[in-house]
């Protein structure tokens, strides 16, 4: 690779490099999907190089809640940047980190009140799942070394998330023996605005009479699976699943990285169940789309219980936990929206995205069109061609990335109606 003198380069000089150096999220090196330069975002607003303006659809994959470049936002990052940027968290401990949890837990499921810092929803995910082994390990049931989920889950990319996410759809068929075998449900069917078949909880209820001494944990997404499939389901089966797997010693984690901070209508997807897992993962929302950083959340009974075991801790600890830039991002972002009248918001986005994608219900080419929250889905009846789909949406004036055979919108909270319509007007026109 030569050196580039990188302030010199025009748009075009930039992107030829990006072509030939950089990998973006699941694309090839050999013929990579379209990238567009983004120059600057304000509000619901991406500005590319060229001058040309995109209303946002994807709040950056479920995270910028509040819209970029958010005055206070950014005045929490330059305060705190001014004491600290980073300090190590072994040994230390500081007010960005305190002041977040005191502010949060009290948001958590009921009981839920010891927490762990991590550096995305993936690692977050794989602290719940060490939880969980060392957990039951230190009560003397090593056997519990496996994982249930249903199918059609995302819970990230690193090695333990991939393993409980679908199997089909996720990344089992590349990496096939290589990842441990967990056991898969399948998904509910009854959906979330649907009535309740009790035959849904079977196949765990069965799971766990031939396996459930096997298990350490049951995970889920609950209410809305994201990336596996944009997929709302019945709020009982939370309830009866909770149930069952107690009752087989098997503990619960919920995955709220997607689904927290209200993007569901609810402050977290739980309380739609008014349920309460044993161990929860949030993260994406949490800093508004400002930094990285997750958590994942427990009981003290639990945590307790993990400490008391052989290693006499919980055995994991990120170079950046609990960074103070992230921290306090997180926290402001918190204040914001507990400010905000967020509830009123989300039901308003959803009543408009309900109205506004109804008419794509009779395309011969949509199979199925659903809403919850601030989160509109329109599942086609084959994959779209993303490329080609992404580049009418640019043209259109808004941002919207399609995968698989979902288009779906789920925008920053602020947004307006009219900005909204924008978003809904233009999927519908580029579908059509
Ligand atoms: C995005 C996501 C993850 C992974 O988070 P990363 O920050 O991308 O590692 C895990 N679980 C769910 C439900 C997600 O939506």
């Amino acid at each position: 690779m030569s050196m580039t003198n990188f302030e010199c380069m025009n748009t075009a000089e930039l992107l030829d490099f990006d072509r030939k150096h950089l990998w973006h999220p699941y694309t090839s090196t050999i013929n990579p999907l379209p990238v567009y330069p983004v120059k600057s975002a304000k509000g619901v607003e991406i500005t590319l190089e060229d001058g040309r303006v995109l209303i946002d659809g994807m709040s950056s994959w479920w995270a910028a809640i509040h819209g970029y470049n958010h005055p206070e936002l950014n005045r929490a990052l330059e305060t705190q940047l001014k004491s600290m940027s980073h300090i190590m968290f072994g040994g230390f401990t500081h007010r960005p980190a305190v002041d977040l949890a005191s502010l949060l837990l009290p948001l958590l499921p009921q009981g839920i009140d010891q927490l762990f810092y991590a550096d995305s929803g993936s690692v977050a995910v794989e602290v719940a799942l060490k939880m969980a082994l060392q957990y039951h390990q230190s009560r003397g049931e090593e056997r519990r070394i496996r994982f249930a989920t249903i199918r059609s889950g995302y819970h990230g990319d690193t090695w333990h998330a991939m393993s409980v996410c679908d199997p089909v759809t996720g990344m089992h068929g590349i990496f096939g023996s290589s990842l441990p075998v967990q056991y898969f449900l399948p998904q509910p069917t009854s959906r979330f605005d649907s009535a309740w078949n009790q035959k849904d909880t079977e196949p765990l209820e069965h799971l766990l009479e031939v396996h459930g001494g096997e298990i350490a944990a049951l995970i889920l997404e609950p209410i809305v699976q994201g990336a596996g499939g944009m997929y709302f389901y019945h709020p009982q089966y939370l309830v009866e699943a909770i149930k069952l797997a107690h009752q087989a010693g098997v503990l619960v984690i919920f995955d709220e990285i997607a689904t927290g901070f209200g993007r569901t209508g609810k402050f977290f997807a739980a309380e739609h169940a008014r349920v309460v897992p044993d161990i929860m993962c949030i993260g994406k929302a949490l800093t508004a789309g400002y930094m990285t950083l997750s958590a994942t959340c427990t009981h003290k009974v639990i945590a307790d219980q993990i400490c008391a075991g052989e290693a006499g801790c919980f055995m994991h600890g990120p170079t950046f936990m609990g960074n103070p830039l992230a921290c306090a991002v997180a926290t402001a972002s918190l204040q914001l929206l507990l400010k905000s009248s967020w509830e009123e918001r989300i039901h308003t986005i959803e009543e408009q995205l309900k109205r506004e994608l109804a008419p794509a219900r009779n395309l011969a080419t949509v199979a199925d069109v659903r809403v919850l929250g601030s989160i509109g889905v329109v599942e086609m009846k084959t994959p779209v061609d993303m490329a080609r789909l992404q580049k009418i949406f640019v043209e259109k004036g808004i941002w919207v990335r399609p995968f698989g055979k979902l288009c779906y919108l789920m925008p920053p909270y602020i947004i307006q109606p009219n900005q909204l319509s924008r978003l809904t007007h233009g999927l519908l026109c580029a579908i059509r």
